[in-house]
């Protein structure tokens, strides 16, 4: 399947997006209409244009500089499914991902029983800096975030402390599934 996605833009060489320099893809389309958000022209699901993942990945492959990928937005996991098949082409190239949400992993969590991709694009991630954008919270001396209730997140590290807590719990006998 030839998979688009809908881009408000693309910085193919970001120093401000991650550590590196990264690809950074700006999807269009976002529901948390956060008070003071610096891209609002990304937040009309109608705007923006299409682009094929296809065309994105031979732009990131030809860069033999880039350090890794950035997605952010808009609210990249309203187009999972899309940037799952982008991200996996991502990681075969050997490139790190940074995936920014408006949500945070608790939400992604219980949204991925619903839409799998969810959960599948963000197990993909190296690294999730996640939660809306506060105003009140606004703190410029913070390293690639907005707002200090955003939270930058080792995406593997979060899941085997997850399943070292489920397995302690399992051996007490206190998680019990039916
Ligand atoms: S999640 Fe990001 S893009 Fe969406 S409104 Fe909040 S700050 Fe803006």
């Amino acid at each position: 399947m030839a998979y688009s996605l809908r881009v408000s833009g693309i910085v193919p060489e970001s120093i401000v997006d991650g550590p590196g320099i990264r690809y950074a893809v700006f999807v269009q389309g976002c529901p948390h209409r956060c008070p003071g958000c610096h891209n609002p022209q990304t937040h009309d699901f109608e705007g923006g244009q299409d682009m094929g993942i296809g065309e994105i990945a031979a732009q990131i492959e030809e860069n033999p500089l880039l350090t890794g990928v950035t997605f952010s937005g808009g609210e990249p996991f309203c187009q999972a499914e899309a940037l799952y098949w982008l991200g996996l082409k991502v990681k075969a190239m050997g490139k790190n991902l940074i995936i920014y949400t408006g949500y945070t992993i608790e939400q992604l969590l219980v949204m991925e029983k619903r839409r799998s991709y969810v959960g599948k694009l963000l197990r993909l991630a190296d690294t999730l800096i996640d939660g809306p954008y506060v105003e009140s919270l606004r703190d410029l001396d913070l390293p690639f975030r907005g707002s200090s209730n955003q939270r930058i997140i080792d995406v593997k590290e979060y899941f085997s402390k997850q399943g070292r807590g489920e397995q302690a719990e399992r051996e007490s006998g206190a998680l019990i599934t039916v």
